[in-house]
């Protein structure tokens, strides 16, 4: 018997990397990944699989790209997008914005191939602003994405690529499921140059502070911020459990143990064995003020929620990030991985808010972002 062929766009990334793995050790399919970065960057590289990567092959902002890819294909997994933790996104919003064409050109590739299902990687930060001022939260439920005041830039294409979705499967009878990811963590993704997330930075940090000698820590904001983190393992369960479910809506998937940054920190030391001074950074980005998982629905729908706890997925990813930090950094660059860098982005205005300046007054002479080739 023929395997079913399935597509992970985005495969050269952390989930993605993941998730084609998992995928993999099933054993019923043949897995075609796709990513826009050269096979070298990917995160995980599985030989198993039909990899196609780099620019010409693998950008799935490419209509060609994405027909090839979704050609006789049943299952497309949509994890693609130009995105990273808020020091990114925050300073991003345009680029951000482009990983629409990314969503439209897989959605209509997989319609004119008749896959099965599609699966699209929605965000947590496709929740109304309004609900996330106060660090002391009520979790967000599904409903509370409405009236739409999303994150400036990435939660607002995430949350149109949404509505995309819903109408590809009223309008045509293509099986889309939608899940929103929030924060989600693990060995295997970023955890330096700028698109790492929180609990990476943290890990890296106090990984620094440790080699250099100095004891001390920068945290971007006060440290009161609140957030839940989804350990990877249970972002991949939960995608198998979507994909296979009948849940129409967009859904949670994500932990409900929420911490704050300092906790966090404070996990971090522990593993690590260590105490350090904290500085704290407040003109950083930081993003909401609180925001947890409600997750009433996914146990009702799938009966099962996330639930590896924090001090345990923390433990596998500090000590992964430990042995990458052995394997590249030199010692005495340890105190230059001890702080994360931002610049100052255009001010985050949510919902139908402008910014009269640009940050970047002549990046419009640069062009549009590399993948197009040169004009013609
Ligand atoms: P990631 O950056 O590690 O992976 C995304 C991958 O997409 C990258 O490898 C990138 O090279 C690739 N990509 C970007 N543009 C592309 C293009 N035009 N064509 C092909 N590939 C392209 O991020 P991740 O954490 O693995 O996230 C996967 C998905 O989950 C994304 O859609 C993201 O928005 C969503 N998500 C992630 C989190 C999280 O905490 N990690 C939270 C919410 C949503």
């Amino acid at each position: 018997m023929t395997k079913k062929i399935v597509v992970v766009a985005g495969g050269g990334g952390f989930i993605g990397g993941h998730l084609v793995r998992k995928l993999l050790d099933l054993g019923n399919c043949h897995v075609r990944a796709v990513d826009i970065k050269p096979l070298e960057d990917w995160y995980q590289v599985s030989p198993a699989a039909e990899n196609f990567a780099g620019p010409a092959d693998g950008d799935a902002r490419d209509f060609r790209v994405c027909r090839t890819v979704c050609r006789g294909a049943s299952d497309i997994y949509q994890l693609a997008a130009d995105m990273g933790g808020m020091g990114f996104i925050e300073n991003n919003k345009a680029l951000c914005m482009l990983s629409v064409l990314t969503n439209t050109h897989m959605l209509l590739a997989s319609q004119e191939a008749g896959v099965k299902r599609f699966f699209f990687s929605s965000s947590a930060c496709v929740y109304n602003a309004e609900k996330q001022v106060n660090a002391d939260v009520t979790a967000l439920a599904e409903a509370d994405a409405y009236p739409a005041l999303p994150e400036d830039g990435y939660g607002w294409e995430k949350l149109f690529s949404e509505r995309m979705c819903r109408h590809f499967r009223e309008d045509f009878g293509i099986q889309t499921r939608i899940a929103r990811f929030h924060n989600v963590y693990g060995p295997n993704g970023t955890w330096r140059g700028g698109r790492e997330k929180a609990p990476a930075a943290v890990c890296r940090k106090v990984i620094a502070a440790k080699a250099s000698g100095d004891h001390s820590i920068e945290i971007w904001g006060d440290g009161t911020q609140t957030r839940s983190f989804m350990y990877i393992d249970d972002c991949v369960e939960g995608i198998g459990k979507i994909i296979d479910s009948q849940i129409y809506e967009p859904i949670n998937l994500g932990s409900s143990e929420l911490v704050t940054i300092n906790q966090l920190v404070d996990i971090a030391e522990e593993i690590a064995g260590i105490k350090l001074k904290r500085h704290y950074k407040l003109d950083a980005p930081r993003g909401v003020a609180g925001r947890n998982s409600d997750n009433t629905k996914i146990r009702s729908y799938l009966n099962w929620e996330p639930s590896i706890s924090l001090r345990q997925g923390i433990a596998a990813t500090y000590r992964w990030i430990e042995e990458e930090f052995r394997k590249e950094c030199d010692p005495a660059d340890a105190k230059s991985l001890a702080t994360s860098g931002f610049s100052h982005g255009s001010k985050p205005i949510p919902g139908d808010g402008y910014n009269a300046e640009s940050k970047h007054m002549d990046t419009w002479r640069q062009g549009i972002p590399v993948g197009y080739g040169a004009a013609g």
